[in-house]
């Protein structure tokens, strides 16, 4: 992943404090429009400047070609406030577990996919399973994708459940697993959407710890695949257009 600088130096007079939260909700503008990667990003003030770090999957994540209006009409509000311009930079690049996103000229299928750890976009390409940024795919709501992050928020948050253990871990491990819990159903609902926006088949990842058979869950035809796809799914019913893997918990 790369890590960028975004920065603006305060020439009005304009107390900084008050630049910091129009600064917060810029960069959740870009969040919601897939640019930038995780909830979090390093923000600090020095001297006059401020200064935030949001890592992006892209060198070109932050380009004012993939900005929708809010953020647009953020921009200039910031720059008006402070008088002075943004500055966008490449600080670096995160040395652990970097994987470039998905360069398929063609992709036959995706996959919705996320889990406790990874702050990859999670929109997975069918052939490679690298993520794709969500700014690839045409706008899915007036404000970006904030829908689909949603539910990637609510899978993350059980699969931290699950991974805890001592608190709703049944529950947890319930939703991810079960094709008619609220988590699956929202997540089918957002693969159906996906489909429709981009034309390209969207299958759901459903978690299995230790209990899907060779039948699909929720049509019970034989889904079980001869070979592990990619090395990621064992799993593939191309009617109800979920994948799974056979998992182990350690
Ligand atoms: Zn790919
Ligand atoms: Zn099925």
């Amino acid at each position: 992943m790369y890590i960028h600088e975004i920065s603006i130096e305060v020439k009005s007079i304009i107390n900084v404090n008050e630049i910091i939260d129009e600064f917060g909700l810029l960069m959740s503008f870009y969040r919601g429009n897939g640019q930038t990667q995780g909830n979090i990003e390093s923000q600090y003030i020095e001297n006059n400047k401020i200064y935030c770090l949001p890592y992006t999957l892209e060198k070109k994540s932050l380009d004012i070609i993939y900005n929708n209006i809010y953020i647009n009409n953020q921009i200039e509000k910031i720059q008006n406030l402070c008088n002075s311009s943004l500055k966008f930079k490449i600080a670096g690049k995160s040395y652990k577990n970097y994987s470039t996103p998905c360069s398929c000229k063609k992709r036959d299928f995706y996959i919705l996919y996320t889990d406790y750890l990874t702050i990859e976009s999670p929109l997975r390409c069918g052939n490679c399973y690298k993520s794709i940024p969500l700014y690839h795919i045409p706008i899915y709501e007036d404000y970006g994708y904030i829908p689909i992050l949603s539910w990637e928020t609510n899978y993350k948050s059980c699969d931290n459940l699950q991974m805890n253990c001592e608190v709703g871990e049944r529950w947890s491990i319930n939703q991810m697993q079960k094709t008619d819990s609220q988590l699956s159903k929202q997540g089918l609902g957002i693969c159906k959407k996906i489909e429709k926006i981009t034309s390209i088949p969207t299958y759901y990842y459903l978690y299995n710890y230790n209990k899907i058979s060779s039948d699909c869950p929720s049509c019970n035809k034989k889904w079980s695949l001869e070979k592990k796809s990619n090395n990621f799914y064992d799993y593939k019913c191309d009617h109800c257009k979920i994948v799974s893997t056979i998992t182990t918990k350690t």
